[in-house]
């Protein structure tokens, strides 16, 4: 270092051996740049979409699976005399889970197009298959009555 009242230069130590001056104290350490504060990012963060949006969504191959069964068992149930109300039962569960379907994943696969189909053929054959049962079953009745009387 260079002693600040002589010039003398010199090596580092507590006083200069030229003149006694006590050796200046070394130039601070720059203080450390100042850390930028912690920044809090307020701003949305971009949330996953679940929203129907086009194309967002892959799908799920287990949720068209149970759509188009219950739909298949909507319209095979429907289309028996004594279980045809089993197609009331299942038409509507088949149309809601299509209905979730597009709402969860913007998308009508066609698994899910034809449970729908199903379901709602399903419901209307199960409506008319179980008025025409209980007509059948009504007549039956009435001739029973009838022959007791
Ligand atoms: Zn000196």
């Amino acid at each position: 270092m260079i002693c600040t009242n002589c010039g003398t230069q010199f090596e580092d130590g507590a006083f200069c051996p030229n003149c006694g001056t006590p050796a200046a104290a070394p130039a601070p350490a720059p203080a450390p740049a100042p850390q930028a504060a912690p920044q809090y990012n307020y701003a949305p963060q971009p949330q996953a979409v679940y929203s129907a949006a086009p194309g967002a969504a892959t799908g799920n191959p287990e949720e068209e699976k149970s759509c188009l069964i219950t739909g298949i068992l909507a319209a095979a149930f429907s289309c028996t005399f004594f279980l045809s109300f089993l197609g009331i039962v299942f038409g509507p569960m088949g149309l809601s889970k299509a209905k979730n379907y597009l709402n969860t994943y913007g998308t009508y696969p066609v698994k899910v197009r034809i449970g729908k189909y199903l379901s709602i053929g399903g419901l209307a054959m199960g409506i008319f298959m179980t008025v025409y049962f209980a007509i059948y079953l009504i007549a039956i009745l009435a001739g029973i009555a009838s022959n007791i009387r």
